[in-house]
């Protein structure tokens, strides 16, 4: 069956540790795989998501020690949000307080209350309270309650000048469609996807642009079920809207090819399969760090410049 949607939000990250226990510790998602960026295998590269890292909850990151903060700014994912159950809104409250993360007040949107906060690099998250989200299964490995996990991303919302050639995108290509509009900001869904199923696309023009660095996402990805599915997309991407992708690049986990919509954001097609179970049991995953095979014979020249996760560091 296809299943159109967000595969996963990439972003930058400061201090490797800092970013780790944050993600798993103060938000309680699992440590689905530790490996490097293949592209600059002297980094770090964290995936955070459900029990399994199923498409729609996996949120990825670069950290770097020394990174400079990143400008807020169109062209740009302005927050990433993540589906809680409605009930769970007052718990995850006295969460961040506990855990000393500043919030804003829960407000409304779309009929949902949303609890606004950021990470520790100033990363725009928020839970956003979801009826029904309950039943949906949670990875049960930290110490945040069953009635109170993350169940993935509810949503991205996207700052762009324009809403619309981005929302085009999205309809045309991604399988979403126009699900309502709350002041600037136009939602799109896709129907019957709950988990990774939702972009909001705010317009504002007279914002600078974005200038990437801590805290800013650099991409989002969306779900392609195979090669074919992934293929589909990318000529449509040429024949409809104009827009050539790179190449297809092996991500071990899944295959990516990659563009910049006509807002300037980073746009990822990545493909559900193989999955993060390819490398590592899936009992165990996130603990042994993975290298792709071309970077395996240099494993400990890697290991000795990485960054150390311990406590004792
Ligand atoms: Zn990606």
């Amino acid at each position: 069956m296809t299943r159109n949607g967000i595969h996963h939000v990439t972003a930058i990250a400061g201090p490797a540790r800092r970013n780790l226990d944050f993600y798993t510790r103060t938000l309680g998602l699992r440590f689905v795989k530790k490996t490097v960026n293949f592209d600059d295998p002297g980094t770090y590269h964290f995936y955070f998501g459900d029990e399994a890292g199923n498409p729609g909850t996996i949120l990825t990151f670069f950290p770097w020690d020394h990174v400079a903060p990143g400008r807020l700014g169109v062209g740009e994912t302005s927050e990433t949000a993540f589906r809680v159950p409605e009930a769970s809104i007052g718990y995850w409250t006295h969460r961040l307080v506990e855990k000393g993360v500043a919030h804003e007040a829960p407000v409304k949107r779309f009929g949902d209350t949303v609890l606004a906060f950021r990470d520790p690099d100033g990363m725009r998250l928020s839970v956003v309270g979801v009826p029904g989200a309950e039943s949906e299964p949670a990875w049960g490995g930290s110490d945040v309650p069953a009635e109170a996990a993350i169940r993935g991303f509810h949503a991205v919302r996207l700052l762009v000048a324009d809403a619309a050639p981005t929302g085009a995108i999205l309809t045309d290509v991604f399988g979403f469609a126009e699900a309502g509009r709350e002041d600037t900001i136009v939602r799109y869904k896709v129907e019957g996807t709950e988990v990774g199923g939702i972009v909001d696309v705010h317009g504002a023009g007279g914002f600078l642009p974005a200038r990437m660095g801590g805290g800013s996402v650099h991409h989002v990805a969306f779900r392609a079920a195979d090669d074919a599915g992934q293929a589909e997309m990318v000529k449509k991407l040429a024949a409809n809207h104009g827009i050539r992708t790179t190449e297809q690049k092996n991500r071990d986990y899944f295959r990516s090819v990659y563009f910049r919509e006509p807002g300037g954001i980073l746009f990822e097609i990545a493909t559900d399969v193989p999955g993060f179970a390819v490398d590592e049991p899936a009992a165990s995953l996130g603990q042994a760090l993975k290298l792709p095979r071309f970077l395996e014979r240099r494993r400990s020249e890697i290991e000795a410049v990485l960054p150390n996760l311990t406590e004792a560091a």
